[in-house]
């Protein structure tokens, strides 16, 4: 028989965040023909993004709006939600693997005495038992992790696991809860964002990414032309952050942001152990260094041996005459 899965939609800027969606079609495969119940924390109308969250496969949504879920914060979030899961009381629970999800889930998990499986790029259901795999050792190896019994509750990667298509003459009833969110004693009062073209490296389907190799700030001006023309945006190495080329938002690594865009560009990155287990798992990843040694090829699909600022002017020059 199936199972009940909740899936937690994630709200940025107004908008849902499409690891949500990918979200509602791991939470298909872990329902195995049961319900997907879609819920939505946050403030004013939530009514169109509960549909949106129908379009893409949930059977119904529950929404929870109040003045106090206006920015983001775990404990007014957990408030919202946790009636919900109360009510439900689902056999699984999927979210996002972004900061959201990183800082919510585990307090959830805490609350409901469950375990919680994070940051899985891929589930099937196998046997009867539900099976996630997850990178570990920093992308080096995977591991998969069975779940036969008690509840199913999972984070997965942005980018990982495919949406299902948007059909929107699906239909699922969009429900509100009102729930009292009070006492929190976090108040968020104003949020200043780093300029970027609103791509979040860790949705985004191409990256191109620069590291020391571009040797200043204005070195990143050919990359951001590449990045325009592919649809995508930039990234970085820590080694052109911590140089003050730009911005440690951009790093990717270890100790920056995990991706796995369709497409990675990087351009005068050495590839240390510490940039590749933030990038290593892209589809398609390309490589522009002049060092014909440099580790960052061991990885690629595709390496071009030069300097960056003949290579990636030519690229640029292909792209618009595709
Ligand atoms: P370099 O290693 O200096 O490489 C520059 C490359 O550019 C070279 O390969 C060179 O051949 C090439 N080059 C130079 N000029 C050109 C040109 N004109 N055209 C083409 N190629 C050119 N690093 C991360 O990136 N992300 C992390 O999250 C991260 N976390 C870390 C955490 C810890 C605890 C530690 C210790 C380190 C971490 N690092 C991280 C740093 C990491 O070890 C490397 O120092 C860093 O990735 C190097 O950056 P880079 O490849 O840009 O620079």
């Amino acid at each position: 028989m199936g199972k009940k899965v909740l899936v937690i939609g994630e709200i940025r800027e107004g908008s849902l965040r499409n690891v949500t969606f990918e979200a509602i079609a791991a939470a298909r495969i872990v329902s195995d023909g049961g319900e997907v119940i879609g819920v939505l924390s946050g403030a004013g109308d939530l009514h169109e993004m509960g549909k949106e969250m129908v379009y893409y496969g949930a059977d119904r949504v529950i929404t929870v709006a109040h003045d106090n879920l206006k920015t983001y914060t775990s404990e007014g979030h957990a408030q919202a939600i946790f009636p919900v899961i109360e009510e439900e009381s689902p056999e699984g629970i999927i979210m996002g693997h972004t900061s959201q999800g990183k800082d919510l889930t585990p307090k959830l998990a805490s609350k409901l005495e469950s375990g919680l499986i994070s940051d899985t790029t891929e589930v099937a259901a196998e046997n009867g038992a539900i099976v996630f795999t997850r990178p570990i050792y920093s992308g080096k190896a995977f591991e998969k992790k069975e779940i036969t019994d008690g509840l199913v509750f999972a984070t997965i990667r942005p980018n990982n696991i495919p949406s299902l298509e948007r059909n929107d003459a699906l239909e699922g009833e969009v429900t509100t809860k009102d729930v009292d969110v009070k006492d929190i004693r976090t108040i968020i009062k104003d949020i200043i964002r780093k300029s970027s073209d609103g791509v979040d490296l860790s949705e985004a389907k191409v990256i191109v990414a620069g590291g020391r190799g571009v040797k200043s700030s204005e070195g990143f001006e050919p990359l951001e032309e590449l990045a325009e023309v592919l649809g995508g945006t930039v990234g970085a190495s820590r080694g052109a952050c911590d140089a003050g080329y730009c911005d440690y938002s951009l790093q990717i690594g270890q100790t920056g942001k995990v991706v796995t865009p369709d497409l990675y560009i990087a351009c005068g990155i050495s590839g240390a152990i510490q940039h590749l287990a933030g990038m290593s798992n892209s589809k398609v990843i390309v490589a522009i260094n002049k060092d014909p040694e440099a580790n960052i090829f061991n990885v690629a699909d595709y390496g071009i041996v030069g300097d960056l600022f003949d290579v990636v002017p030519k690229l640029v020059d292909e792209v618009k005459q595709m």
